[in-house]
C-alpha cells in the first residue's frame, strides 16, 4: 500500500449577493462568489488536492470553464472525481482545509460543513478537519474582496 498527498487552492472574487456556498452548504449572507459554477472554493481546491493526490492534473483539465454550463452544482464536479477515485482504487484518509474569509464568520459552520462533506464523500466526519480564518482586516481577503480555500488530502493506493 502506498500513500499519497495532494494540495488544492482556489480563489474568488466576491460581490454583494445572497449567500455563498461553501463545501455544498449554502451560508447566507450578504455576499455570493463571481464565478461560472456555483462559485464553491472549498469544493475546487478539495477536488484539485484530490487530482493532487492521484496524479490526474487540475480541476481545469477535467472542467474546462469554457465548458462548464453557468451555475453549475459544484457537487456534480466531485461526483466525477469520486469515479476516477475509486476507478484507481484510493480511499481518502484524511482531508484538512483552510477557508479564507473577512465576513461572515465561519465559526458555527466548520463542523456543519465538514458534517456536509462527510456526507458527500461517504466518509466518517472525524476524517475531516475544517479551519476558518480571517485576515484580520489586511489584503484581499482582509477587504472583502476575495474568498481563499486551501486543502490537503491524503490517500491510500494499493501499491
Ligand atoms: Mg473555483
Amino acid at each position: 500500500m502506498a500513500v499519497r498527498i495532494g494540495l488544492g487552492s482556489d480563489l474568488h472574487r466576491l460581490k454583494p449577493g445572497d449567500g455563498i456556498r461553501l463545501g455544498g452548504l449554502d451560508i447566507p449572507c450578504s455576499l455570493s462568489c463571481i464565478a461560472v459554477s456555483d462559485g464553491d472554493v472549498l469544493l475546487h481546491a478539495l477536488i484539485d488536492a484530490w487530482l493532487g493526490a492521484l496524479g490526474l492534473g487540475d480541476i481545469g483539465d477535467h472542467f474546462p470553464e469554457s465548458s462548464v454550463v453557468p451555475g453549475t452544482d459544484s457537487r456534480f464536479f466531485l461526483e466525477k472525481i469520486l469515479t476516477l477515485s475509486s476507478r484507481e482504487k484510493a480511499r481518502i484518509v484524511n482531508i484538512d482545509c483552510i477557508i479564507e474569509l473577512e465576513r461572515p464568520k465561519l465559526g458555527e459552520w466548520k463542523k456543519k460543513i465538514g458534517a456536509n462533506l462527510a456526507d458527500l464523500l461517504e466518509l466518517a466526519p472525524a476524517k475531516i478537519n475544517v479551519k476558518a480564518k480571517t485576515a484580520e482586516g489586511m489584503g484581499q481577503v482582509g477587504n472583502g474582496l476575495v474568498i481563499i480555500a486551501r486543502t490537503v488530502l491524503l490517500v491510500e493506493v494499493d501499491a
